[in-house]
């Protein structure tokens, strides 16, 4: 194996890099998890949290990777034999659903091409459909990290109430939370889903869910057999040990402590706006190799694209794996693999989290040094169109 030295590129969707100021946050011992201190520490966390997810209702933390999150939302407000409607983003909706699956709900799943957002128009009319209201939940994935879109949530949420359907609106924000504007309340989210390990810029491991009133009565009336992902089991005000359902997860939690202060001095709406520059950088290389005929932004509409990851297509002469190895093994730089249906003819770049222009410029050159090599046909210039990008953007 070739030495690597310089700095790694983490430039995947999730995990994503971990501040230094997050990581020696976390270089302590343990203490006592059911001590007033902690104790404390954990409820401040709790109430900040709400801030991050926009509600003023309740966020649960699991120790859990986002996976687990999606478990508890749908443990907690559906049973065998409910139905759910789930706009197809694209592989993470799939996978929501097979999950779903497995735990006995119906799932229909509403057609999306892969490379447009979720029509609200078309959820409206599929509910407005359901004049019997079988359909208990919409699932929706915010941004679909496999193919790079973002999808409206509002939109979403008003084609519900056109329809005058009373689903409830599940959104899994794994991808989005800090890295795009999202606002549970105003928006009419019944619940939240999210992960630590990628704009939270955290290690792996933490798993949340927002929950509003709505979805607590739910809950409570739903007779689905569960409990370490029990809502009200979590929630019990008169027994501390409960709120993580045995130990909690210390050390992420001084981590997250950390990331949520570090949030605060930056403001959510600079963090916004950086990703948001950043990813139209990416989006101008992009368009830029575009222009050999081989690759192209997978999200055809520009104003779709994601401020998260970036997804591109690879004309399937070519194998994106190979690009991904030469910037792995060369250039130090790891990249997303392709998903789903387009696991061969993608390759992604995550751009979230703890991220600057030079990381930016650095990532694009590793990735046009290795479409060079693999022999790729690519219009020369990312670097440039990506400078250019970033000078016209602020
Ligand atoms: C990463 C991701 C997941 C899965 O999260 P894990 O922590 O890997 O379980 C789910 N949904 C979206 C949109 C994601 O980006």
């Amino acid at each position: 194996m070739t030495v690597k030295r310089g700095w790694n590129f983490l430039q995947t969707p999730g995990p994503t890099n971990i501040p230094f100021r997050v990581l020696n946050a976390m270089n302590r011992p343990a203490v006592e998890f059911l001590g007033p201190d902690f104790v404390d520490f954990s409820k401040q966390l709790f109430v900040d949290l709400k801030t991050v997810f926009k509600t003023d209702g309740d966020v649960i933390i699991y120790a859990a990777n986002g996976h687990g999150a999606w478990e508890a939302a749908l443990t907690n407000t559906l049973a065998p034999g409910d139905k759910v409607l789930i706009p197809e983003t694209g592989r993470f909706a799939l996978s929501w659903s097979y999950m779903a699956d497995k735990l006995g709900i119906e799932c229909e799943i509403l057609e999306n091409d892969w490379r447009h957002a979720i029509d609200p128009a078309d959820v409206e009319a599929r509910l407005g459909a359901d004049t019997g209201h079988e359909i208990k939940a919409v699932l929706l994935v915010h941004t679909d990290t496999g193919t790079g879109i973002t999808s409206d949530v509002a939109g979403v949420r008003a084609a519900m109430d056109a329809a005058k359907h009373p689903a409830l609106l599940l959104v899994d924000t794994i991808a989005s939370l800090l890295t795009t504007d999202y606002r549970m309340d105003e928006w009419g989210v019944d619940v939240t889903i999210a992960a630590g390990q990628k704009g939270l810029m955290l290690p792996p491991g933490l798993g949340f869910c927002g929950v509003n009133a709505k979805a607590l009565a739910v809950a409570d009336a739903n007779r689905t057999p569960r409990n370490y992902w029990d809502w009200r089991e979590r929630m019990d005000p008169n027994e501390f040990y409960k709120a993580f359902c045995g130990t909690a997860p210390e050390h992420l939690m001084f981590g997250l402590r950390e990331a949520l202060d570090m949030i605060a001095e930056e403001g959510e709406d600079a963090i916004f706006a950086r990703h948001f520059r950043l990813s139209r950088s990416v989006h101008a290389a992009i368009d830029c190799w575009a222009e050999g005929g081989a690759l192209e932004n997978n999200a055809v509409i520009p104003e779709q694209r994601s401020n998260s990851v970036t997804t591109i297509r690879v004309d399937e002469k070519y194998n994106p794996m190979d690009i991904r190895e030469i910037c792995r093994e060369r250039f130090n730089t790891g990249l997303g693999n392709g998903m789903g249906k387009i696991i061969n003819t993608s390759f992604r770049i995550g751009h979230m989290g703890d991220l600057n222009e030079p990381m930016i410029f650095g990532t694009i050159g590793a990735v046009e040094a290795s479409l060079k090599l693999c022999g790729i046909p690519y219009g020369a210039g990312g670097v440039e169109a990506a400078i250019a990008s970033l000078t016209a953007n602020g």
